[in-house]
């Protein structure tokens, strides 16, 4: 007998959905014979390219290689200066030095918690030979004030886009504004497969350095070796890596790819939903919007003030308590132990670090509810309001 007793779900931060078209193309692939980097990574390639409007799309293992391999296709010297923002994820500074290159970390906009112009300048130093630019969040970077206070060329700019599938600056889709642009498949991202990468881009040898790069620097399509009748024969030309993608990860990938339009539509609902249900909340900021353009929304992320009553931190765990799990994106990279080698003294990183207090990704993806979002909402609200109760409130004085 089934208990009546109902309790509520856990909402997890995220969650994967692979669909069942998209789970039958990947076990035919399987059934095929050929599961490596073949046609199917082709076709994902193709349909990919024409999704974000670039003339070319390489498929690769992760969008950490996709930073990597685009890096590498830029031909810098060795030892170049990079900057990058210090709020985003720790592969792509790794990505960089992998590249053989030095990270330079700049400091944000305390709104957008992207670089801008000034910190930019503030960070530039002895100057950059590139950039990578990072969309927080889905929400598109000017990637083109950013190369001009960077003083560099947009053939010199690697766009990190792994939140930005869908984003748009003006009219214009991200994916072929800069020298490279890199997307990630990662089983929480917007296009989900598990794992997986692209890099697209306009340039013709951009495109065919980077397929040498992606499997071990060998010339030409070098997964057609294996193909009946090929030659045996191949070149080293590069200084290559081992990251292709493979036919089961581009078969997932394609089928979503049909999906990726009403889900994006539907992650523009659900953020909506957030923002109405969080607009009387004393002391919680939602995240912003562009002025120009379509936002991602691949992370939902709010701002905790002091006014709230109670600290970021004990948000999240009186959160995590009612089953309400969340996330913070990013800890800033120049606190990270690995990476203050790369720090120039003297360096300014306020806005981040008074940003890292206060930052919170609340649960987020197409298929959440707006019922779950409601859940979210008022339980934020009711922990900020019972504080507030407890702390500006007189306690009635006992007499003696
Ligand atoms: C997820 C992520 C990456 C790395 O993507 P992988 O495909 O897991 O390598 C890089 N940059 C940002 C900003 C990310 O969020």
């Amino acid at each position: 007998m089934a208990l009546a007793i109902e309790t509520e779900q856990p909402i997890p931060f995220a969650r994967t959905v692979i669909t069942a078209r998209a789970r039958q193309a990947a076990s035919r692939v399987m059934a095929s014979g050929w599961v490596t980097t073949g046609p199917e990574v082709v076709a994902f390639e193709k349909d990919f390219a024409q999704w974000v409007g670039a003339q070319h799309a390489v498929g690769v293992a992760s969008c950490t290689a996709a930073i990597e391999i685009s890096l590498r296709a830029l031909e810098l010297a060795p030892g170049s200066r990079v900057l990058t923002s210090t709020i985003t994820f720790c592969g792509a500074i790794h990505a960089i030095i992998h590249a053989g290159h030095i990270p330079v970390l700049a400091d944000v906009d305390p709104v957008t918690l992207m670089p801008s112009a000034d910190t930019i300048a503030a960070a530039l130093g002895q100057g950059v030979e590139a950039m990578v630019v990072t969309h927080y969040g889905g929400h598109g970077a000017p990637v083109m004030e950013l190369a001009a206070a960077a003083r560099l060329p947009l053939s010199r700019v690697v766009e990190d886009a792994a939140h930005a599938l869908g984003t748009t600056i003006g009219a214009r889709r991200v994916g072929s504004i800069s020298g490279a642009t890199c997307f990630s498949f990662y089983a929480t991202k917007n296009l989900p497969i598990g794992e997986g990468g692209m890099i697209t881009t306009d340039d013709a040898r951009i495109a065919s350095l980077s397929r040498t790069l992606r499997i071990h620097g060998m010339s030409g399509d070098a997964w057609k070796r294996y193909m009946p009748g090929a030659s045996w024969r191949y070149d080293v030309t590069e200084d290559g890596i081992k990251a292709n993608m493979t036919d089961v990860q581009a078969a997932i990938g394609r089928v979503h790819l049909t999906s990726l339009a009403s889900w994006q539509r539907r992650r523009e609902e659900l953020a909506a939903h957030y923002d109405a249900g969080l607009s009387f909340v004393r002391g919680i900021v939602p995240p912003p919007h562009p002025a120009d353009g379509r936002h991602a929304w691949h992370l939902y992320v709010i701002k905790v003030k002091p006014e709230f009553g109670v600290t970021r931190d004990e948000l999240i765990s009186a959160l995590t308590a009612q089953g309400i799990h969340c996330s913070v994106h990013f800890i800033p990279n120049h606190l990270q132990p690995y990476f203050r080698r790369f720090v120039a003294r003297g360096s300014d990183f306020s806005a981040a670090d008074a940003a890292f207090r206060e930052i919170v990704s609340l649960p987020f993806y197409h298929s959440l509810t707006t019922r779950e979002i409601d859940r979210v909402c008022a339980a934020i609200a009711e922990i900020g309001a019972s504080s507030r109760v407890t702390t500006t409130t007189p306690t009635p004085a006992f007499r003696w």
